[in-house]
């Protein structure tokens, strides 16, 4: 199961991306999006300032 993110809070920030350790998230049309790559490692939570992604 990959981390989401929901679509309504993210403002496409991207402080996400930099804190995941195996570049699963991308921002496309300014939303984040969390691929299958994702290891529910639970580092991009803490850094999004909105509370958008869920675990
Ligand atoms: S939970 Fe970890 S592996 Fe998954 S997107 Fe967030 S930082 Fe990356
Ligand atoms: S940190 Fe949060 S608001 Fe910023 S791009 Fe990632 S999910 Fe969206």
């Amino acid at each position: 199961m990959a981390a989401k993110v929901d679509n309504e809070k993210c403002t496409g920030c991207a402080a996400c991306v930099d804190a995941c350790p195996v570049n699963a998230i991308k921002i496309e049309n300014g939303k984040a999006i969390i691929s299958e790559e994702c290891v529910d490692c639970g580092a991009c939570i803490s850094q999004c300032p909105v509370d958008a992604i869920i675990l």
